[in-house]
């Protein structure tokens, strides 16, 4: 055979492997929806279906100035939001880099007392005349709780959420090494050193960046409709969603339960779903997804993320791309090279040399699989030109490089088919699509993946149609729209419903 020939049917067996059928995608959502319920009244379940307390969204007539932070990483981000009641807000922000000393403190205090004094610093800044004059009526004795600045605090770590502003660290990640913190109210550490600052801010909310994506696209969506759901394709991917207060049982009979406002019978429920089937019941299982949590430090856990998001996506990629070229045949159309000096003698083939990225674990980016997905270029001169440039892949063929943009495209096509069971799980639990007076179904997403990815939402419609229960009809009642910042206005949001409840 030609080696072109080999190739092309290479990468047909490869996107069979990425099918995703109607079928399948059925089943997984009937499983999705048994498992939605069942994390609903126990712990311990794929899903977790975490209650947040936070007791309802916003509709976008929500007015008055809040305060949010968010502590995710390297950075410490402060921001105040006034919110216009019309569904606009305008937002003033500040970001100050962690100090890697204070990341491995000795005590809580010295990483919280750092951060109340950016906060400080914030309000001298963006708010002075408030600031100031709260101080002044402290000391006299004649502040009032109206000028307290309801915060949001939006806290990446892992956390054992016991009440809206009440959550106790189970460890932390990301480089930071607390020992003091561990087992302790985060909520209250900050409230304290705000305190000993006499700031005029209290800590309202504990907040999920995955339900402030939801309450921010809640605030802005168009009309005064409440949004649904709210779910990240980025990094990872989750997602939170309102639920009827009486269908989480597993609240009620917990122990720690704080106390929550009852009287809007809603409850914002995150599902954690990147942990979604995590034995397996209905979720494809190709080579490649063996593979890739083969070597993953974590394996048989979050297997439903390991389909979806950026973080692994790219990878899952190059694991297909490696099986395309199939390099230990000898009729393929790539020769492995030791270096650019040897290309010289070969004349027939693609080059792929030794050090290129797509021979190393992680290697090649979740954008990659966009540009090469979305490319519509004269003889797909972009992916020809990217794999050159940044790949050390050369003198790709045009049928070659049509391999590599079908394969993209049934990665993440896959992807978004599986992003629509989440979805379809949720909408139909909801039992909205039988209550005809709510015309549209809300849905806020956010993330590199549901942005870029070419035509993303059209492959996840595409998905939802095939659903029973939705169908076109279903399908055309849902809305989607990105719900950008998260942890700006809709942790500031979640700072106003809290506040309500205080
Ligand atoms: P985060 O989820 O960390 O807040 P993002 O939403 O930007 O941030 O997601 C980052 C992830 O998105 C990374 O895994 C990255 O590989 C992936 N990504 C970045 N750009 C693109 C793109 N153009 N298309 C698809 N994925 C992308």
């Amino acid at each position: 055979a030609e080696p072109n020939m080999v190739l092309a049917e290479n990468a047909k067996r490869v996107v069979a492997e990425f099918d995703f059928h109607t079928e399948a995608l059925q089943k997984a959502v009937d499983e999705f929806r048994r498992e939605m319920d069942e994390g609903l009244h126990k712990d311990g379940t794929e899903l977790s279906q975490i209650p947040t307390y936070v007791t309802g969204v916003p509709n976008g007539t929500e007015k008055g100035l809040y305060m949010a932070v968010d502590l995710g990483g390297t950075n410490f981000r402060v921001c105040s939001v006034q919110l216009h009641g019309n569904s606009t807000f305008s937002i003033t922000r500040s970001k100050t880099a962690v100090p890697l000393e204070l990341m491995e403190a000795k005590t809580s205090e010295e990483l919280f007392a750092f951060l109340a004094k950016q906060i400080e610093a914030f309000l001298k800044e963006h708010h002075d005349e408030h600031y100031t004059t709260y101080k002044h009526r402290k000391s006299i004795g004649s502040a009032t709780d109206e000028e307290i600045f309801s915060l949001g605090f939006t806290f990446s770590f892992p956390v054992h959420q016991i009440g809206i502003n009440k959550g106790l660290l189970m460890r932390w990640t990301k480089g930071f090494d607390i020992q003091d913190t561990v087992g302790k109210d985060v909520c209250a550490l900050l409230q304290a050193e705000l305190d000993k600052l006499h700031l005029p801010v209290r800590v309202a909310a504990l907040v999920n960046d995955t339900v402030g994506t939801l309450m921010a696209r809640s605030y802005t969506s168009p009309g005064k409709t409440r949004t649904l759901l709210g779910a990240i394709f980025g990094t990872g991917t989750n997602g939170a969603y309102v639920e009827k207060l009486d269908r989480i049982t597993k609240l009620a009979n917990k122990k720690d339960a704080g106390d929550y406002d009852k009287s809007t019978g809603e409850m914002v429920v995150n599902t954690e779903w990147g942990s979604f089937d995590n034995s397996l019941r209905t979720l494809p299982n190709n080579p490649y997804d063996v593979e890739l949590d083969r070597n993953s430090n974590n394996p048989g856990i979050q297997m439903f993320e390991k389909r979806i998001s950026g973080m692994f996506l790219g990878e899952l990629y190059r694991l297909a791309l490696l099986n395309l070229l199939n390099l230990h045949d000898p009729r393929n159309p790539f020769y492995v090279s030791e270096s650019r000096e040897e290309y010289g003698s070969v004349s027939t083939k693609s080059r792929v040399s030794k050090d290129s990225p797509i021979f190393k674990q992680w290697g090649l980016d979740t954008s990659f699989l966009s540009i090469c997905a979305g490319d519509n270029s004269t003889n797909l001169r972009v992916i020809r030109q990217t794999l050159d440039t940044e790949y050390s892949i050369q003198d790709v063929s045009i049928d070659d490089a049509k391999a590599f943009r079908d394969i993209a495209a049934a990665v993440g096509r896959r992807a978004a088919r599986l992003s629509a069971v989440a979805i379809a799980g949720i909408v139909l639990n909801s039992g909205m699509l039988e209550d005809e007076s709510e015309e549209v179904i809300d849905i806020g997403v956010d993330g590199s993946l549901v942005e870029f990815y070419p035509g993303f939402e059209a492959y996840i419609r595409e998905a939802l149609r095939e659903v029973p229960g939705i169908g076109e009809k279903g399908e055309k009642r849902i809305r989607i729209g990105i719900a950008k910042d998260g942890s700006g206005v809709g942790a500031a949001l979640i700072a106003l419903v809290a506040a309500g409840m205080a």
